[in-house]
């Protein structure tokens, strides 16, 4: 059997979706080929439940701080209860999706699509042949684990959704995104946390007072991060699992969990049949229209290895449909990104890093304001919340703004559009401070706490 589209979508997570309901919105005739679940990585196994568990984790030091309110909580907290909750909530979203696809006229197949030429597909299951002008590829990313003897006995970020119990102990191997989360996520849950980073300072890439301040805000909290060390071989003991580490350290744990990194989805894919050959990362190269090297082959979201973000997913995806069914060009601005780690506390962060903006500009001022949150005023407290501005000491332009504490990624969200506009310290201090909240610290930083001239700290 053959079946002829103007656009098949191979992968039904974030961009795909996006990018197939916007097409067929403008009247292309359109098919997803998902493999596992509609919603991909994002709604069933990542920022979606990643952010449930965050919330029913926070609760905990909610819990103690009430007491110096005046309040006696008496908690307990049952595993089973949240991994039910949360897959009733997949579950419900996982049918919007398909709703949502199946009301814009999309069609919808649940197999493995293999591209077999420029304009065709088969799926694995089927056998189905799928002919289209257009092809995208939207198969997102999976969690990449280094080869160690005992790898086998960890599991990802995949597993740890599903977990049948929740582990008394843990050891997160990484220091990145998906790492300091689920730290905080079970040192939360009351979970004995040892993270294992290889590097110097956790969350490389990130500025170097967010990267201090949430290492030493999570060694306060009682996770034991250790710095410059990673597991050698994971052995299966009669009580759980034994980490050796690079250091000789060894470490009983219940649980080991890896988040090193992920890998673009292109196993099986095809691609040696359309000629594009992978880039460093194992990513589909692209152009700035997602276009790749095969004139009807595109591809969007974590498998172009630009930024692997839900958000920047669903715009590629959005802009795919507007230049190829819309006759309208359209690129996704990447030179901004507010991005959120749901770390405790949370890190909110968009532009230049300090080193990145000493390294580009000749003298920059740098604003840093930290304090105990009002929440911690009744308590005996080491918790300090963060607010970083980095301006063009030239055009007082603000370069990045880093915030580290509560409700850090809402409040980088609305900074984004302000910093987005060019907005400077001047427009800053002009704007009226919102009275008492943790985020008028961004309107009301008076002095530059130092200025860096030509890489010199003044
Ligand atoms: P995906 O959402 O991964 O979708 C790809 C789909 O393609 C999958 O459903 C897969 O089954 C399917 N597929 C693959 N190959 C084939 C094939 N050959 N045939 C058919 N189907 C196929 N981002 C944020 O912005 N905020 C967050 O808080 C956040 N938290 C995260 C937490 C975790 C634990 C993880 C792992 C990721 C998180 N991310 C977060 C990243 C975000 O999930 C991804 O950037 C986003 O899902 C990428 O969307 P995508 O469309 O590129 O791919
Ligand atoms: P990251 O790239 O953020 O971090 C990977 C970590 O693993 C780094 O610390 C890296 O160290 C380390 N690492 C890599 N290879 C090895 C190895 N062989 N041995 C030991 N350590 C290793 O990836 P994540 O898996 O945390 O997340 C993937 C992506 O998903 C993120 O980059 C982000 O784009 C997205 N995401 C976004 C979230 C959000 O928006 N809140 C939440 C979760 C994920 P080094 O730094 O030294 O290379």
């Amino acid at each position: 059997m053959e079946n002829n589209f103007d656009l098949i979508v191979i992968g039904g997570g974030s961009g795909g979706v996006r990018a197939a309901r916007i097409a067929a919105g403008f009247g292309a005739k359109v098919c997803v080929v998902e493999e596992y679940r509609l919603g991909g990585t994002c709604v069933i196994r990542g920022c979606v439940p990643k952010k449930l568990f965050t919330y029913a984790s926070g609760f905990s030091s909610t819990f103690e701080l009430a007491k110096s309110f005046g309040w006696s909580v008496e908690a307990s907290f049952d595993w089973p209860t949240l991994i039910a909750n949360k897959d009733r909530e997949i579950k419900r979203l996982e049918g919007i999706y398909g709703s949502l696809l199946s009301a814009s006229g999309v069609e919808i197949r649940a197999d493995h699509a293999t591209i077999t030429g420029p304009n065709s597909v088969i799926l694995h299951n089927s056998q189905e042949i799928l002919t289209a002008k257009k092809i995208l590829i939207a198969t997102g990313g999976k969690p990449y684990m280094p080869e160690i003897p005992g790898i086998a006995h960890a599991i990802s970020s995949n597993e740890a959704f599903d977990l049948k119990t929740l582990p008394k102990s843990i050891m997160i191997v990484g220091g990145g995104y998906i790492a300091v989360e689920f730290a905080s996520i079970f040192h939360g849950l009351g979970v004995d946390v040892t993270l294992a980073y290889r590097g110097a300072l956790i969350l490389r890439g990130f500025d170097m007072h967010v990267r201090e301040g949430l290492t030493e805000e999570m060694n306060h909290n009682g996770i034991k991060v250790c710095l410059a060390t990673q597991p050698k071989v994971i052995e299966k003991t009669q009580n759980g699992l034994c980490v050796v580490c690079s250091d000789d350290m060894k470490v009983d744990v219940d649980q080991v969990m890896y988040a090193t990194g992920r890998t673009p989805n292109v196993e099986n894919l095809g691609l040696e049949n359309i000629g594009v050959e992978l880039g460093r990362h194992g990513e589909i190269p692209v152009d700035e229209y997602s276009r790749t090297s095969c004139p009807s082959v595109f591809a969007v979201g974590d498998v172009n290895g630009r930024a692997a973000l839900t958000p920047v997913a669903i715009r590629e995806g959005a802009a795919f449909a507007q230049t190829q069914f819309n006759d309208n060009p359209t690129k996704v601005d990447l030179s901004i990104v507010p991005t959120a780690v749901f770390s405790d506390p949370e890190i909110g962060t968009l532009g230049l890093s300090e080193a990145e903006a000493s390294a580009k500009f000749r003298e920059i001022n740098v604003y840093i304001a930290r304090f105990k949150p009002m929440t911690h005023a009744f308590v005996q407290s080491e918790t300090r919340m963060m607010f970083k501005l980095i301006t063009d000491a030239e055009t007082d332009k603000v370069l990045g703004v880093h915030i580290m504490g509560h409700a850090a990624g809402e409040m980088i969200q609305m900074v984004g559009i302000s910093v987005g506009m060019g907005a400077t310290k001047a427009d800053f201090d002009r704007t009226i401070a919102v009275h008492p909240v943790a985020a008028e610290e961004l309107v009301t930083l008076k002095e530059p706490t130092y200025r860096i001239v030509e890489g010199e700290r003044i």
